[in-house]
């Protein structure tokens, strides 16, 4: 019974620093150069060339530290890890080992359960340990051409070797692929929110491993625990880790037995497969980096980064719910990224506070929009002062909900406020009572059955009515009006 079992996840995230430059010389970061072209003596690993911190990646590496709740050491140690690989000109990789920038994290997150459909329900706090934060540079990256055996080529491209990481690792606290997932999607947010990383998983500036192993309830020990690399998405990952559960217990009800190793996921056959062993590298003989001095960072430093940090993601969701009266799951989406978040402020702000309103107006119509156009919030061509001002309008009975859709719309595309809009197309509302009670009369006047059938106690004739108001005034009149009329 798989309700006997417990699953046991810890996580590595690597996550490619924004610095302009290389972490250890002047190279340029660039995506999607000329192959080769952003590299010089130090990052091609050439005799004598000698590796210089770059400042701006411990500067980042601070900011996704505190963002995650990490403790910044006060020195810590580049060491040697040494391994071969075609796209690792120097035979070793700088890393940190047992002195990392940051360690002892403490990071709650949001998290749910989901169903089949992948809905998540009834969301609820988390709290994650993060062992360290360390400060590494990226490899090469092998480029193979034509089918293995057959008209084989590989080539190695070096732009990305000495690229700046930070490498998050998390004690295996999580109990579930979801969970996996939900801090995954955390992380990426919190790295993207504070400027540290780009964090686009599609580009590769965001990896992740998981550890997987399984336990029957009650044990304490830790079962036979794999290695899943190549998650190219939060969902990969999910569903590999999903994949490794089910084959473990059935592995070990069926009396089996599991090995260690390191699998691969695959997307198009959805299931794990073994990473071929020359490909696993076991004893990296870490040492000291004897070219680099120990990285020390002051107090003062930290306290600096720190005062610089926006007002992080998960308390800013809670406040919006707090405030502003919204369901977590509204003001988590509201947050999903800080240009979004800024923008739904300066709207509530706008629309003289109709908080609820303003983030229903942007959840249905201006995200649909903005997703259609391939954009984000932050490049929206309606500023959030016009959205806010539409909403207003809306509510203030100017224009009816229906219009307020139209509206938008011609906003999106044109760029014009809705003032203009609503004047350019004669769409304002008749709140004028005189005016309905005539339109009224007509309507009633042309549906003589339906008026006697209501009097008759039919109610649901209602909203008959309203309707054939709102079509004879070809959707002007205010409903509020018509309804009290
Ligand atoms: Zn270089």
């Amino acid at each position: 019974m798989t309700n006997d079992w417990e699953t046991i996840i810890g996580l590595e995230v690597h996550a490619q620093l924004s610095t302009e430059s290389k972490i250890f010389c002047g190279c340029s970061t660039r995506f999607g150069d000329e192959p080769n072209a952003n590299t010089c003596p130090t990052c091609l690993g050439l005799p004598g060339a000698l590796p210089v911190l770059n400042w701006r990646a411990v500067e980042l590496g601070a900011r996704a530290a505190l963002a995650l709740g990490l403790h910044i050491n006060e020195r810590s140690i580049f060491a040697r890890k040494n391994y071969f690989y075609p796209d690792l000109p120097k035979g070793y990789q700088i890393s940190q080992y047992d002195q990392p920038f940051s360690t002892n994290g403490t990071l709650e997150i949001m998290t749910a359960d989901r169903d089949e459909a992948g809905h998540a329900h009834e969301w609820k706090p988390m709290t994650i340990q993060i062992t360290r934060l360390h400060l590494e540079e990226d490899a090469g990256k092998n480029v193979h051409e034509g089918l293995p055996d057959v008209d084989r080529f590989s080539y190695i491209d070096l732009n990305r070797a000495g690229t700046p990481l930070a490498e998050i690792v998390t004690e295996p606290d999580f109990r579930s692929s979801w969970q996996a997932y939900d801090y995954v999607n955390h992380v990426r947010r919190a790295l993207q929110w504070v400027g540290a990383s780009d964090a686009d998983m599609e580009k590769g500036n965001l990896r992740c491993e998981a550890n997987v192993s399984v336990r029957r309830k009650g044990d304490t020990k830790f079962g036979t625990k794999v290695e899943l690399k190549n998650l190219n998405s939060v969902r990969f990952m999910q569903k590999a880790i999903e994949f490794e559960v089910e084959r473990h217990i059935k592995t070990l009800e069926s009396g089996g037995q599991l090995v260690q190793e390191t699998l691969l996921w695959d997307e198009r056959l959805n299931e794990t497969r073994p990473m071929r062993s020359k490909e696993e590298a076991h004893d990296y003989r870490y040492f000291p980096e004897p070219d680099l001095p120990p990285l020390i960072v002051t107090n003062q430093f930290v306290e600096e980064v720190r005062a610089s940090l926006p007002e992080l993601p998960g308390p800013r969701a809670k406040r919006f719910a707090e405030q502003y009266g919204l369901s977590y799951a509204d003001a988590s989406q509201l947050t999903g990224d800080r240009a979004l978040a800024d923008y739904y402020e300066s709207a509530v702000e706008a629309s003289g506070s109709n908080a609820r309103a303003t983030a229903n107006w942007i959840r249905s119509e201006l995200l649909r929009e903005l997703e259609n156009a391939g954009l984000s919030a932050g490049k929206s061509p309606i500023p959030a002062m016009k959205l806010g001002a539409l909403v207003r309008m809306i509510d203030d009975g100017k224009i009816s909900g229906k219009q307020g859709k139209d509206v938008l719309v011609e906003m999106f595309a044109t760029g014009k406020s809705a003032a203009v809009i609503v004047e350019e197309k004669g769409l304002i509302q008749v709140s004028d009572t005189g005016e309905i009670d005539r339109v009224i009369d007509e309507v009633i006047a042309a549906n003589p059955n339906q008026l006697e059938a209501y009097r008759g106690g039919k109610e649901a004739l209602f909203g008959f009515f309203v309707g054939q108001v709102m079509k004879a005034s070809k959707g002007k009149a205010n409903p509020k009006v018509v309804m009290s009329a």
